[in-house]
């Protein structure tokens, strides 16, 4: 079958850098999303803006499927580190992935999936080894000290950023706050960073049997200083992440 892959950012930045690798590009307007498709090294790909928070990134994955007929996604984009052990530019994969506002209790486990029966969604296992191919090639050869400037490596203290896979929780939350954080680490300890649509487009493709892997830089540790850190972070550091992270994943 022929493969058709789905690229969702979460950062305008991000995608503007990913639509610069697509030949023959054409856009496609609707409901306040452009679509950009085109093919990266011969590969047919269409790369969106997902918008931000759950609702928007299921309508935005929705699209890609009903629209585009993807065959695969993948979806990069920053996130906020829940675990202690996480620093400011590490990556994260996730291997699991759940909705940690999801609480339909007494009638079900608190995050369980209303009619799905299950807690947890699953990055596809090929998806996830591409991209810790790719990532740890990308981190070997350190080229991301070739395309940020060290000035901006030296603000975020990023050094020697590492790969992670692991469990990642999706809401409608920016977490700003360390209380809130310790509180959250505590509950959901195997848990590495939060984010707001992963766990969305995950169930939406679950749910349309479309294999994908959510990538995330870790932009901020969720806590009180997050929103300062955040926009800089994005501006400086992000757009660049993603862009050489989809080139090696196409490489
Ligand atoms: N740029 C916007 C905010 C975007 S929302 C602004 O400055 O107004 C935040 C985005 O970053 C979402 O895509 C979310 O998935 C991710 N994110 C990064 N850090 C986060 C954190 N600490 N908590 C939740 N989401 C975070």
């Amino acid at each position: 079958m022929k493969k058709i892959i789905g690229i969702m950012g979460a950062m305008t930045e991000e995608i503007d850098g990913v639509v610069s690798l697509l030949s023959n590009c054409k856009k496609f307007s609707a409901g306040m999303r452009t679509y950009y498709s085109g093919t990266i090294d011969g590969t047919e790909t269409v790369v969106v803006f997902s918008r931000w928070g759950k609702v928007a990134a299921a309508t935005t994955v929705s699209t890609l499927i009903h629209e585009f007929n993807i065959t695969d996604l993948i979806f990069t984009g920053v996130a906020g580190a829940i675990h202690p052990e996480l620093r400011i530019g590490d990556i994260v994969i996730a291997k699991r992935l759940i909705q940690h506002d999801m609480d339909a209790r007494p009638l079900m486990n608190q995050y369980e999936i209303p009619l799905l029966n299950q807690t947890w969604f699953e990055s596809d296992v090929s998806l996830i080894a591409k991209a810790t191919d790719s990532i740890n090639r990308l981190l070997e050869a350190k080229t991301l000290h070739t395309v940020i400037s060290d000035n901006a490596l030296d603000e975020f203290g990023i050094i020697s950023p590492k790969l992670y896979s692991g469990d990642v929780a999706s809401g409608d939350q920016f977490f700003s706050n360390t209380g809130q954080k310790n509180t959250f680490h505590r509950q959901l300890p195997s848990v590495l960073c939060v984010e707001m649509e992963g766990a969305a487009v995950a169930q939406v493709c679950y749910e349309h049997g479309i294999p994908f892997v959510i990538i995330r830089t870790i932009s901020d540790i969720a806590d009180d200083k997050s929103h300062i850190d955040f926009p800089r972070f994005i501006e400086k550091i992000s757009s660049r992440y993603s862009t050489e992270i989809i080139k090696h994943v196409y490489s």
